[in-house]
């Protein structure tokens, strides 16, 4: 158990702002939604637009909150990538949901179907933030209250990274091994595609964008998306978020 509610909003950003003073990276405020503040992290790299680095994202749905903490407890490690490469977070885009417990927002929309929408108040104000942006590598973090394990959809422009990547967290919670998840087929936790998303978007998820599809066609060459069971223990899943973020960024630090 956590020693505060998984959905303490107030909490979550009260230490988003210490850790963001402590590590010298700026906290903006992107909109505000449902009467809480949406913000933004990056560092001074990623402010002066320099190319590459990581995009990092949880709370698009606010039923999973593991991921949330997962993030916040990383960026408290003081993580050495801060100051190498630039750094793009969102800590938790769907703050109404994230207080409610619901996986969508307080108006009934599924934020991971609506990322190419820029008539959405907070997915156009996403949207401006992004222009002209370009990274590595964007990590989207989720939970699935179906799944029995751990699994990963990878889009990925070169060698699949998706096995070694599951491997570093299995340890703490094992991999699902439905050959099924969602409507798709996996491979012992690992989905891997580089094409065809549109057709994808358009047949099985009704035209609607999630924001991995669409970090990956526009502005980041590899593209993640980590899902916990989240019927599983809250620490093992927090535990299984971190290693996932310390193995994916693990790669880009040694090559920078
Ligand atoms: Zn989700």
């Amino acid at each position: 158990m956590l020693p505060h509610s998984g959905h303490d909003y107030t909490l979550l950003i009260r230490r988003w702002k210490a850790v963001a003073e402590r590590a010298g990276v700026e906290l903006r405020l992107l909109n505000e939604t449902g009467g809480y503040p949406v913000f933004v992290v990056e560092n001074e790299q990623a402010a002066a637009r320099e190319p590459g680095g990581i995009y990092l994202s949880a709370g698009v749905h606010g039923d999973e909150c593991a991921p949330v903490w997962a993030l916040l407890q990383w960026m408290e490690s003081d993580p050495e990538i801060l100051r190498r490469l630039p750094v793009v977070i969102f800590p938790c885009i769907n703050p109404s949901g994230f207080v409610e417990n619901t996986r969508r927002d307080h108006e009934g929309i599924d934020l991971n179907r609506c990322f190419e929408n820029n008539a959405h108040h907070v997915i156009g104000s996403w949207q401006t933030f992004m222009e002209g942006r370009q990274f590595d590598l964007a990590l989207n973090l989720h939970e699935d209250y179906d799944a029995g394990g751990i699994y990963l959809y990878e889009l990925a422009r070169e060698d699949s990274k998706g096995n070694e990547l599951l491997s570093a967290c299995e340890k703490i919670i094992p991999r699902e091994t439905a050959s099924t998840v969602d409507g798709s087929d996996f491979n012992n936790g690992l989905l891997t595609r580089s094409g065809d998303l549109e057709r994808l978007v358009e047949e099985e998820l009704g035209g609607g964008y999630p924001e991995a599809i669409l970090l990956f066609l526009r502005y980041s060459r590899n593209s993640y998306t980590f899902e916990t069971p989240s019927e599983f223990d809250l620490i093992r899943r927090i535990e299984a978020h971190q290693a996932f973020l310390e193995a994916a960024t693990k790669p880009l630090m040694e090559s920078a």
